[in-house]
């Protein structure tokens, strides 16, 4: 079946193949889909850059545009469960999860659906009776989306709605592993009724598919989530055309406990920020700093726990989390471990494959536990993407600060105390761009989502992320233009 998008029609590649998609928690086929080269690439951005010059998209009025997210956000549900079916063959999550992320999705969509239109800029005043002064949103033009395989459509639909809500037209690049949901989302824009060339979709590997985006001239914006390393490409890329750049990249994010935290409920979430999706989450707890007074008892208990976690595939109740994402990602997460013991850490649980016969065919890795861990090892430094926890001691409020803040990143932390002051003196002074106090992990569409330092550029979620897709122009108006004569006419005043 034909599956890039270019135009508003249905293509293959023909040049670039097909690649398997195989589900990682057992390698069976999922599909084979086409592998879109540098050539097709262009070809759906000049589509994008023809129906933004001259499609109707951008000048289509912003709550029209609004009421076709809400029209798809309704599509999305009406499909949840094949969504959701599709999202967990990919990555192997759990169906749970994959549903509870279809869910955010739609939020999503009607999110941005509800506010397109809602904000038609300011008129300012002049001080003058011949002169207007306003300043209007306009769309930035042809965005390039490239997404990774962690949250597939959910990290799209971040992209994709701010993005059409705003006025722009797009080439998105889903995570070469991942793109299933990513088609089915633009066979629903084709449905809602998106005129052709506003959407447009390649698939295939990010050198070849995905670099024309933050490299071509005709491109507006990119929009990169993904790892650090590929965001300080696509950075310098789009620096050659000056582009628009939104980054959301990734993090190493503090989980802070102070020894008066509800001691249950800190190690119940210490468990949930780190293990939830086997710790493939941009955000994930997985520096936990522990403060002197509880620590032994508090690593002993979050360690017992992890032993307990059931390892399994999407379709199987019982499992709590399922796999890695490939086998290059289960060898890098080996290695950050191997490298953590090496520089002495103490490994308290996991730090293994499963035993298990059933799970040999997946790319599982148990939940792992390593104490005595301090900021100049590897595991702690960098973003292992896995199961692997790291444990740090601290004492007091100074000291949980600066290791908080001891990172390249600035994504997300959270911090556990009864003390409502310290709480938020805490919360203050993190240098992170979510911070939440005795949670971890909640999210909501209206507040903006982005990272500080190198976890990121820019905003997605609230007001402000749609800002990120649209330009600010202040348009000046004389009503009543005359000559002014700075520079005086040569027969003006003669003789005077
Ligand atoms: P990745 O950087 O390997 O790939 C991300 C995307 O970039 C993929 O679509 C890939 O094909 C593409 N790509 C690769 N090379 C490219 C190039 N030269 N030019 C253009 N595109 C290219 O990341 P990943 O492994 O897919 O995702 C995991 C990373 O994403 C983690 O670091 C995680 O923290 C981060 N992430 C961040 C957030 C956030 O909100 N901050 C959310 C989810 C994931």
């Amino acid at each position: 079946m034909a599956d890039l998008f270019i135009g508003g029609a249905w293509t293959d590649a023909v040049a670039g193949g097909r690649r398997t998609i195989r589900c990682p928690a057992d390698g069976a086929v999922v599909a084979t889909v086409a592998e879109a080269t540098r050539a097709d690439t262009e070809a759906a951005i000049a589509a994008a850059r023809r129906a933004f010059d001259a499609g109707p998209w951008p000048r289509t009025p912003a709550s029209e545009r609004g009421r076709l997210l809400l029209r798809t956000a309704d599509l999305i549900e009406r499909d949840r469960a094949a969504i959701a079916r599709a999202e967990s063959l990919d990555t192997g999550k759990r169906l749970a999860e994959s549903e509870y992320d279809v869910d955010d999705v739609v939020r999503c969509f009607r999110y941005f659906g509800g506010i397109a239109g809602t904000d038609a800029g300011r008129v300012i005043d002049t001080g003058r009776d011949d002169a207007v002064s306003r300043v209007v949103y306009e769309p930035i033009g042809v965005c390039g989306l490239i997404t990774p395989w962690n949250y597939p459509l959910l990290q799209t639909s971040w992209k994709v709605a701010p993005a059409l809500a705003a006025g722009d037209t797009f080439v998105l690049k889903p995570s070469e592993l991942t793109p299933s949901t990513a088609v089915l989302l633009m066979r629903l824009l084709e449905e809602a009724g998106l005129p052709p060339g506003v959407a447009n979709l390649v698939l295939g590997a990010g050198p070849e598919a995905g670099a024309p985006l933050a490299e071509h001239p005709d491109v507006d914006m990119v929009s990169f989530t993904g790892g650090l390393a590929t965001g300080r490409r696509v950075m310098a890329s789009a620096a050659a055309t000056v582009k628009r750049v939104a980054l959301e990249l990734g993090g190493k994010n503090p989980n802070i406990v102070f020894a008066d935290a509800d001691f249950e409920t800190a190690v119940d979430f210490a468990l949930t920020a780190v293990f939830l999706h086997s710790g493939q989450v941009c955000s994930a707890g997985a520096r936990l700093l522990v403060e002197d007074p509880i620590h032994d008892a508090f690593v002993a208990e979050v360690a017992r726990r992890a032993e307990d976690i059931r390892l399994g595939g999407p379709f199987d109740p019982e499992a709590e989390t399922g796999p890695l994402i490939s086998a290059a990602h289960l060898a890098k997460v080996e290695a950050y471990v191997e490298a953590g013991l090496a520089e002495g850490a103490k490994l308290r649980c996991g730090g293994r494959r499963p035993d298990e016969p059933e799970l040999a065919g997946g790319f599982y890795y148990r939940p792992t536990v390593l104490d005595g861990c301090h900021r100049e090892m590897r595991v702690v430094r960098e973003e292992s993407f896995g199961p692997v926890l790291t444990v740090e001691r601290f004492s007091g409020e100074d000291e949980a600060v600066t290791l908080g803040n001891d990172t390249d990143y600035g994504l997300a932390g959270a911090v556990w105390t009864r003390d409502a002051g310290r709480a938020q003196r805490v919360a203050a002074r993190l240098r992170h761009g979510t911070v939440w106090i005795n949670d971890y992990h909640p999210y909501v569409p209206q507040a903006e989502w982005g990272g500080f330092k190198q976890s990121g550029v820019g905003r997605e979620l609230g007001p402000t992320g749609l800002d990120e897709y649209r330009e600010i122009k202040h348009v000046w108006q004389n009503t009543d233009p005359r000559p002014q004569h700075w520079f005086r006419p040569r027969d003006a005043g003669r003789g005077a």
